[in-house]
């Protein structure tokens, strides 16, 4: 059977960041909705250009499109040993849809990593936060620079600040967030799935906690 874990965090907390670490070392897909989004606004496709619109605002995308896009994901073959899910579900309807979606080809959700910090934390990392064009990959100005400023390690792709990542729209997205997404914390705790991260340590740190409690 394969392997979903849903990465469940706050915006900033460092989901992105281990999401790619534990694709790595369990050979699973890194599947990130903030990621595919971002992907579809370089290529201007309409999903792109509707995403923006919320994306600017702090809002989510609505569920409808938001599902379609991951459904699409995780049909493909990279998933079928199963994937790390970064960013998705974010509301009960797509964790629901997550749940049927998965049944269709025998599997389900097998754990979710609850990964906290206080709002000033967030609002350090968001604020410092450095973004690879090309791929994604992720980068502080403090806490884990670049070697080069403003270009990516991995493939020489230029850096830059997402807009989303003001501070006026982050403290919006950690509303929305505590509003929209803070009942899958109780629905994934209920199923008896939930494993609880502090994420205010450093990243290797947090990469030990991750993994311990994933093989226990
Ligand atoms: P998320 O996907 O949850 O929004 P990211 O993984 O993109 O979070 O991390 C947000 C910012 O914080 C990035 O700049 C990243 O380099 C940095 N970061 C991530 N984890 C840590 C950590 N444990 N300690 C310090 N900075 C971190
Ligand atoms: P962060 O890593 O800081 O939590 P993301 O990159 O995951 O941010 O998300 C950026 C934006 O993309 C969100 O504020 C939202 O507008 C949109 N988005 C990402 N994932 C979802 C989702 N599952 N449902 C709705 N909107 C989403």
């Amino acid at each position: 059977m394969a392997t979903f874990i849903v990465l469940l965090g706050p915006p900033g907390v460092g989901k992105g960041t281990q999401a790619k670490i534990l694709a790595e070392t369990t050979k699973l897909a890194h599947v990130s909705s903030g990621d595919l989004f971002r992907e579809n606004l370089k290529n201007q496709t309409e999903l792109g250009k509707l995403a923006k619109s919320f994306m600017d605002k702090g809002e989510l995308v609505p569920d409808d499109v938001t599902i379609s896009m991951i459904r699409e994901r995780i049909s493909r073959p990279d998933c079928e040993a199963g994937a790390i899910l970064d960013g998705f579900p974010r509301t009960p309807t797509q964790a629901d849809a997550l749940e049927k979606m998965l049944a269709e080809f025998a599997s389900e959700v097998n754990a979710v990593p609850y990964i906290t910090a206080d709002e000033s934390v967030l609002v350090e990392r968001t604020g410092g936060r450095w973004t690879c064009r090309e791929h994604g990959h992720i980068y502080h100005e403090k806490f884990s620079p670049p070697q080069k400023t403003g270009v990516c390690d991995f493939d020489g792709s230029e850096l830059y600040q997402r807009d989303d990542d003001k501070v006026e729209t982050v403290t919006k997205r950690i509303r929305v967030y505590l509003e929209q997404t803070m009942p899958l914390v109780e629905y994934y705790r209920k199923c008896g799935k939930l494993l609880e991260i502090d994420g205010a340590q450093p990243v290797e740190q947090v990469t030990r906690v991750l993994l311990s409690a994933l093989n226990k």
